[in-house]
């Protein structure tokens, strides 16, 4: 019998790590686990109740949140994707709004809002058989996953991705104003001091700037099954 492991999808915001993170989990029959949500919701939660001026948080009632916040998951067989659940709420489509998505980085900067999101994503991969994709995923999370893939694409494909995904949604958004925010996110990502988003040393380089979904799928699957295979 095969053997399960564990792939951590790290990268830059916006590069399709969620998109490619599920199909590889569903091929395999895995477990995915989207860990951005995961902060995405706790800063849902921090602006619901007015804890973050002119985006800076309110770090100590942040973190006096945390208790309250239970993150869970489930995959919707209809639309055929993961969705987020906050407190048994379904919040998928309130996380991926611009706001969140604007006040999200700094929130993730809060090393007490780490230590509990990673003690979850932990507690998820117990069994291994998981795909979980983020930005300290191969680095902090997992960092004895057996395969582990970085992902990039240029700022401007990855903002023009984004735009049509809210644009499709019926969001009216403004092209310049998410190349800033991916721009920004990936500053802030890159130089925070608690887990800064890197390259784990044994990750393998995917930039899918020039690469179709189906391709860059293609190539995942490969690398995960040479692994599996020769367990
Ligand atoms: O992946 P996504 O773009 O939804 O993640 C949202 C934000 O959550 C990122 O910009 C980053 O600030 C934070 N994040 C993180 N560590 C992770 C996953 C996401 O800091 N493992």
């Amino acid at each position: 019998m095969n053997k399960k492991i564990i792939i951590a999808i790290d990268g830059h915001s916006s590069c399709g790590k969620s998109t490619m993170a599920k199909q590889l989990a569903q091929k395999l029959g895995y477990i995915y686990i989207d860990s951005g949500a995961m902060y995405r919701v706790v800063t849902l939660v921090a602006l619901r109740k007015g804890l973050i001026k002119n985006g800076v948080p309110y770090i100590p009632k942040v973190i006096s949140e945390l208790k309250n916040i239970k993150i869970t998951f489930k995959w919707d067989e209809v639309l055929g994707k993961n969705t987020t659940f906050f407190n048994g709420e379904n919040v998928e489509d309130e996380i991926r709004q611009l706001e969140v998505s604007q006040n999200v980085s700094p929130i993730s900067t809060i090393a007490e809002v780490r230590a509990e999101m990673v003690k979850q994503q932990r507690e998820n991969g117990n069994n291994k058989g998981i795909v979980m994709d983020g930005r300290d995923i191969g680095t902090v999370v997992f960092p004895n996953a057996e395969l582990k893939i970085f992902m990039t694409a240029s700022p401007k494909i990855r903002a023009q991705r984004r735009f049509l995904e809210l644009s499709e949604k019926g969001e009216s958004v403004d092209f310049d104003e998410i190349l800033q925010n991916v721009e920004s996110r990936d500053k802030i990502d890159s130089t925070r001091a608690v887990s800064p988003l890197k390259k784990a040393d044994d990750a393998l380089i995917l930039d899918n700037s020039n690469l179709t979904r189906t391709d860059q799928l293609k190539w995942t699957i490969e690398k995960a099954e040479e692994i599996i295979n020769t367990k």
